[in-house]
């Protein structure tokens, strides 16, 4: 009701271009557009775009924490989800989430999975300082050294993960080692955006692998 009303008087504005009406307009991502993959040493990477221009402002609303763009983005990202998935979002330190009030990917994540049927799993812990105290032993070994993953949720799944952006790869590429570490199974990640940094970047529209 409230939100409803902010909406009559705030109309929300596009991220990408300021256009009023909704948190991200169809002319900053169009509907129609075929992911772009990226391959990783041990990871096909899916994005809905480049990070440069509007998507590149709408990366940094979300990271902001606007709930409209993640609304939206969400919504965008279910076309790349199917029923079975368990996502796993690459979340933000307890610390960051506290202070926005939100984790954009987090967020993200769960409107696409409810859009498309799909399950959050949120099974990775950035990891701060003493963070590994009080933990269990397979709990701690199963921990890289910037992640620490929950076992127990993941063992023996196989799992999607999602972020914002993808750049290097290497925070995908850490993440994908926790899970493994904890026993799950993980060949594929969702993302907004890949930062061109000199590498290939195909167009492929050959599809998702279906999570095993
Ligand atoms: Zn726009």
């Amino acid at each position: 009701m409230f939100h409803a009303l902010l909406d009559v008087f705030f109309p929300p504005q596009c991220a990408g271009c300021g256009a009023t009406g909704d948190g991200l307009c169809h002319r900053c991502l169009p509907l129609d557009e075929p992911p772009l993959v990226r391959a990783l040493p041990t990871l096909r990477v899916y994005a809905l775009g480049e990070y440069r221009g509007a998507l590149r402002r709408v990366v940094l609303a979300l990271k902001d924490g606007r709930r409209d763009v993640a609304q939206s983005l969400g919504e965008r990202l279910a076309m790349m989800v199917s029923a079975p998935m368990l996502l796993v979002p690459v979340r933000t330190t307890a610390a960051r989430r506290r202070v926005r009030g939100i984790d954009g990917v987090e967020y993200l994540a769960r409107i696409a999975a409810r859009r498309a049927g799909a399950t959050v799993l949120c099974a990775l812990e950035p990891i701060r300082g003493d963070a590994q105290r009080g933990r269990s032993r397979t709990q701690r070994l199963a921990a890289r050294d910037r992640f620490w993953c929950d076992a127990g949720l993941v063992r023996g799944r196989g799992v999607t993960l999602v972020d914002d952006v993808c750049t290097t790869g290497t925070t995908l590429e850490d993440c994908a080692a926790t899970l493994r570490a904890a026993g799950a199974i993980v060949s594929q990640a969702l993302v907004i955006a890949v930062a061109n940094d000199g590498s290939a970047c195909s167009v492929d529209s050959s599809g998702i692998a279906a999570p095993s």
